[in-house]
C-alpha cells in the first residue's frame, strides 16, 4: 500500500513515453485577433479544468471539435480538455473524477449545475504509434493504442486538420499544428497525413469525413476524398457496434439528411445499414417512403439544431417505418388480423436490418413501441385514447403520428383531433369523442369493433406503403 502511494508521488511528473522521435514540429500560435474565438461560447466548466490543472503546473487545452466549432461561432455541444498530465493525475486534482475505459484511460470530470450534468472529457496526449509491432493489424487497423505522447504526436493522430487544433482559455491562443486554421477560412476538410493510411488504420473516419462535411458546410480536399472510393469496403471489418455509434452520430449531427446525400455520394451507403441502401437506391416508385424519410430527418436536424433532444428510437422507428407498412400491408393482404400482422411485421423489419448493423436492444424496444402505438391513434372510442394518453411513450408515438399526418399517411384532421385532445379539460375531452361519434355516424362500440372480421383500420394506410 505504502509503496503504491510512494510510486504514486514519484509519477507526480508527467510520464511521457515516446514510441518515436517527436518530429512533428513546431504549431503555429494564433492570437485573439486572428481566430476570433469568442469566449462566452466556452463552457464555464471545460475553463475550470484547463485553469485547475495549468495551476497544478500541467499544460491543458481545449481541443478537437469544440475547438473546430467556436472557430466556426458555433457553440460546442461538449468540450473535450487535453493535457500532459497522467490520468491518475488528472483524477487527484478533481473531486467528481473518474477514470474511463481500460485500453486507453481518460478521465470524465463532472459537473453539476443547474440543467444537465455536464462531462468534461481530459485525455492524456497520446503518442504516434510506429506501422510495425503489435498495434497494427495487417489491414494497417489500429488495434491497440494507449502509449502517452508529446502535444505535437497527439496532434499528429487526430483526423482532420480543422479538429487538430489546441485552444487556451487562460491565454486566448490557438496552437495549430497542421494549418486547420487556413483550412477552415478555405473551407476545406483536409486529413492529417497520407489519407489513404489514415483510412487503413481507421475506415470509420471516411464516414466522418462526410459527417463533417455535411455538418460544416466544407468541401473535401481533393487528396482526402479520392481514396475512398477504394476503401470503403474496409467499413467492412469494422466491429458493428463502432459502426452504429458513428451511423448514429452522423443522423443525430443535425445535418442528417446531407450526410446521408454524402454517404450516397461517396459510395458508402452500401451494407451500413440496409435502412439507407433502401433510402437511397430507391427510385421514383418509392416517392411517399422518400418523403416519409425525408420529413423525419428534417424533422430530427430541426431538433437538434434548436437544442432538443431527439431519441435514436423515435429516429430508427422513422426510417424503418415505410419497410413496417410494406410488411404490414402484405401481411393484411394474407389475411392476418390487424394486430398480428403489425407485430409479425414488426419482426420481420427489424430482422432484415440485423443483418447489416445490429440496432441496440434498447432502441429496439422504443422502435416497437411507437409503432404499436399507431393503430390506437385510429380508436377513438370507448376509453381507448384516455388509456393511450396516460401511456409512458405516448409523447413519442404522438410526435411520430404527426410525421404520419404531414405526409399525407394518416387523415390531417385525426392529427389535429389528438393535439386538441391532449389539450382540452376532461369536458373538453368528452366533447371532442362526442364529436368523434358525430363524425363518423354511428361510430362502432370497441366490443362490436372487435367482432367485425376486417375493420376498417385494419388496413395499413395505402399512401406511403410502396
Ligand atoms: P462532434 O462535434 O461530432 O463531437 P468531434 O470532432 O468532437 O465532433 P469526436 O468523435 O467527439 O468528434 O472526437 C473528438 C476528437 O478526437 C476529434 O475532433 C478528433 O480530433 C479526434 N478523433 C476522434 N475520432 C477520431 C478518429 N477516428 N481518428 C482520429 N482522430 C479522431
Ligand atoms: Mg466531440
Amino acid at each position: 500500500m505504502i509503496t503504491k502511494f510512494i510510486k504514486r508521488i514519484l509519477r507526480r511528473d508527467p510520464m511521457v513515453k515516446h514510441t518515436q522521435a517527436n518530429n512533428t514540429g513546431a504549431p503555429k500560435r494564433i492570437p485573439k485577433k486572428a481566430h476570433r474565438i469568442d469566449p462566452h461560447l466556452l463552457s464555464k466548466n471545460a475553463v475550470k479544468v484547463t485553469h485547475t490543472l495549468q495551476q497544478a503546473g500541467y499544460e491543458a487545452f481545449i481541443v478537437g471539435g469544440a475547438v473546430r466549432d467556436l472557430a466556426l461561432g458555433i457553440s460546442p455541444k461538449d468540450f473535450d480538455v487535453a493535457t500532459n498530465a497522467t490520468p491518475d493525475q488528472v483524477q487527484r486534482l478533481f473531486r467528481k473524477a473518474r477514470l474511463i475505459g481500460r485500453r486507453f484511460q481518460i478521465v470524465h470530470v463532472t459537473f453539476f449545475g443547474k440543467g444537465h450534468p455536464e462531462i468534461i472529457e481530459v485525455s492524456t496526449f497520446r503518442a504516434l504509434l510506429d506501422n510495425a509491432g503489435d498495434h497494427v493489424a495487417e489491414s494497417g487497423r489500429i488495434l491497440r493504442d494507449n502509449v502517452w505522447g508529446s502535444q505535437g504526436e497527439d496532434a499528429a493522430r487526430r483526423d482532420f486538420t480543422i479538429n487538430a487544433m489546441y485552444y487556451d482559455p487562460s491565454s486566448e491562443t490557438v496552437l495549430d499544428y497542421h494549418g486547420g486554421m487556413a483550412d477552415m477560412q478555405k473551407k476545406t476538410l483536409r486529413m492529417i497525413g497520407d489519407p489513404a493510411k489514415r483510412y487503413r488504420e481507421d475506415p470509420v473516419r471516411m464516414l466522418r469525413a462526410v459527417r463533417f462535411a455535411a455538418k460544416t458546410g466544407f468541401e473535401l480536399d481533393s487528396a482526402t476524398r479520392t481514396p475512398i472510393a477504394k476503401l470503403g469496403k474496409l467499413l467492412n471489418d469494422v466491429p458493428s457496434a463502432r459502426l452504429f455509434d458513428e451511423i448514429l452520430k452522423l443522423l443525430m449531427s443535425g445535418y442528417s439528411w446531407a450526410a446521408i446525400q454524402g454517404l450516397k455520394d461517396a459510395g458508402l451507403h452500401h451494407g451500413l445499414l440496409p435502412l439507407l441502401d433502401h433510402i437511397l437506391d430507391k427510385g421514383e416508385d418509392s416517392k411517399g417512403a422518400n418523403d416519409f424519410v425525408k420529413l423525419a430527418l428534417a424533422n430530427t436536424d430541426d431538433r437538434i439544431q434548436s437544442g432538443k433532444s431527439v431519441s435514436a428510437g423515435f429516429l430508427f422507428a422513422t426510417l424503418l417505418w415505410p419497410d413496417l407498412l410494406k410488411n404490414w400491408k402484405a401481411n393484411s393482404a394474407k389475411g392476418m388480423a390487424n394486430i398480428p400482422a403489425l407485430h409479425d411485421a414488426m419482426d420481420d423489419t427489424i430482422a432484415t436490418q440485423s443483418s447489416g448493423m445490429t440496432i441496440q436492444r434498447r432502441f429496439e424496444s422504443d422502435m416497437r413501441e411507437i409503432w404499436s402505438m399507431q393503430p390506437r391513434f385510429e380508436r377513438r372510442v370507448g376509453r381507448y385514447p384516455y388509456r393511450l394518453i396516460e401511456s409512458p411513450r405516448f409523447r413519442a408515438g404522438y410526435d411520430f403520428m404527426l410525421l404520419r399526418c404531414a405526409t399525407g399517411e394518416l387523415n390531417a384532421a385525426i392529427g389535429q383531433w389528438w393535439t386538441d385532445f391532449i389539450a382540452a379539460d376532461p369536458t373538453g375531452q368528452d366533447e371532442l369523442m362526442a364529436s368523434v361519434k358525430n363524425e363518423s355516424g354511428n361510430s362502432p362500440s370497441p366490443a362490436k369493433r372487435r367482432r367485425r372480421r376486417k375493420p376498417k383500420s385494419a388496413v395499413p394506410p395505402e399512401s406511403a406503403a410502396s
